[in-house]
C-alpha cells in the first residue's frame, strides 16, 4: 500500500489545536480510503520548546525533517518570544533549508460563506497568489549598526537573483496554465524600486515567451490591492516577491470571509526536500485554548498536501466535504456562527463519511 510519512509541528497558540483536528480529519479520510496510509510522527517544537533549550527546533532539525514527504505546520509566535526569533528560528529555517521557493496561497470564496466585497457571483475570487519564498525581501541580509546610538544604522537588503526570479516565474506560468484563464498578473513596484523589481519585469518578459497560451498583465503592488477589491473578477493567478504577496495573501484571505479559512503550500517543485503545508493564519493568541480555533484552512491545507502527495481524489474528497459543511454553515466564531473546533471537525468527519 502507498504511505506517506507526515511530520506534523503544530507550534504555538492555536497551531497545535488546527493540527490536532487536521489529523483527526486525515485519519478519517485515509480510514474510509483505503488505498493509502499515512505515517504521522509529531514533534513538539515551537515557543514551549524554545524555553526549555534555547532553540526553536533541535540542532539537527532539518536531518530529521528530510525523511518526511511532507511537512503539516500549524504555527508559530509567543507573546513572550521575540517575533524574529520565532520566524525565523523554525517556519522561515525550514522554508530556506528546505529550498520551498515556491510559496501557493489559493484563495476562494468557499460555499455559504459571507465574504465582505458585494460581488456578482462567488466565483468572482477565485485566485491563486504565488509568493517568491525564498530570497527577495526575506533574504536575512542586513545589519545592525552603533545599537542604541542616535547614529544606529540598519539595513535590511532585498535580494533578488536571475536564478532565484526566473523559477518563480516559470513555476507561476505553469501554474497559470492549467487553470482555465490561464492568465498570470505580475505584481511588482518596479516604478519606485528600480533595480530588483525591474529584473523581475525583465524576466516575466522573457519567461512569457515559452507561454504563449497564457494571457499576462502587470501591476503596481498599491494598485493591486485595489483591483483585488473593485475588480477581483479580473484577476486569476498573481505572481509576487516574498514580502507583497505576504500581504496581498492576508488580504485575499479577509477578502475571503476570515483569515481562518486560508491555506497555503511551501513547496520544493523539484521534490529534493520535503514541502510544508499551513494555515496562513499567525498563532492568535486572543483565541488560545478557547476551543473556537477555525480548523477549516488547516483542512484545506491538508488536501493541498494530499494533492501534492499524488492523492488526487482524496485531495478532492476533502475539499467536497470541507465545502459541504461549509454550505451547512457550520461556522466558528470568525466566520459568524457558533461552533467549536471540535464541532467543525466532527462536521467534516461526518461529512465523509457520505461521501
Ligand atoms: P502572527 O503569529 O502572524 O503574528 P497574530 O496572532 O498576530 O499572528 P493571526 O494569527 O494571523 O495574528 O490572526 C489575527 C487575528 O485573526 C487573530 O487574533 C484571531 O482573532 C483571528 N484568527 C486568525 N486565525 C484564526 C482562526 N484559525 N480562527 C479564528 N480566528 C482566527
Amino acid at each position: 500500500m502507498r504511505t506517506h510519512k507526515i511530520a506534523a509541528i503544530g507550534g504555538d497558540g492555536i497551531g497545535p489545536e488546527v493540527i490536532e483536528a487536521g489529523l483527526e480529519v486525515l485519519d478519517a479520510l485515509v480510514t474510509q480510503d483505503g488505498g493509502f496510509r499515512l505515517e504521522v510522527e509529531r514533534f513538539p517544537w515551537g515557543s514551549g520548546f524554545y524555553r526549555q533549550t534555547g532553540r526553536m527546533m533541535p540542532e539537527d532539525g532539518l536531518d530529521t525533517l528530510k525523511r518526511f514527504d511532507a511537512i503539516y505546520f500549524g504555527a508559530v509566535g509567543a507573546q513572550d518570544v521575540p517575533d524574529h526569533v520565532t520566524l525565523w528560528g523554525l517556519r522561515l529555517a525550514i522554508c530556506q533549508g528546505f529550498d520551498q521557493y515556491a510559496n501557493v496561497r489559493p484563495t476562494r470564496i468557499l460555499p455559504g460563506v459571507s465574504a465582505p466585497l458585494k460581488l456578482h457571483s462567488d466565483a468572482d475570487i477565485d485566485w491563486v497568489i504565488i509568493r517568491e519564498n525564498s530570497e527577495g525581501e526575506y533574504s536575512g541580509q542586513g545589519r545592525r549598526s552603533h545599537r542604541g546610538l542616535p547614529e544606529e544604522v540598519a539595513t535590511e537588503v532585498s535580494i533578488f537573483t536571475r536564478a532565484g526570479v526566473s523559477r518563480i516565474m516559470r513555476f507561476a506560468f505553469e501554474l497559470a496554465r492549467g487553470r482555465p484563464r490561464r492568465l498570470l498578473t505580475l505584481i511588482t513596484k518596479s516604478n519606485a524600486q528600480r533595480h530588483g523589481m525591474v529584473l523581475w519585469d525583465e524576466i516575466f518578459e522573457e519567461v512569457a515567451r515559452d507561454y504563449p497560451d497564457v494571457g499576462t498583465d502587470r501591476m503596481l503592488v498599491d494598485a493591486a490591492t485595489t483591483r483585488m477589491v473593485l475588480k477581483p473578477q479580473s484577476l486569476d493567478v498573481m505572481v509576487a516577491t516574498n514580502l507583497h504577496a505576504d500581504i496581498l495573501s492576508d488580504l485575499a484571505a479577509a477578502l475571503s470571509g476570515s483569515l481562518g479559512i486560508a491555506p497555503t503550500a511551501n513547496l520544493n517543485p523539484a521534490r529534493r526536500f520535503p514541502s510544508m503545508f499551513e494555515p496562513i493564519h499567525g498563532s492568535a493568541f486572543d483565541i488560545v485554548g478557547k476551543g473556537i480555533a477555525n480548523p477549516i484552512g488547516t483542512f484545506w491545507s491538508a488536501a493541498m498536501m494530499l494533492d501534492h502527495l499524488g492523492e488526487r481524489a482524496a485531495a478532492s474528497r476533502l475539499m467536497a466535504a470541507i465545502e459541504a459543511v461549509t454550505r451547512a454553515r457550520v461556522f466558528t466564531p470568525d466566520l459568524g456562527g457558533k461552533a467549536t473546533t471540535r464541532e467543525v471537525t466532527q462536521a467534516v468527519c461526518a461529512a465523509l463519511a457520505h461521501r
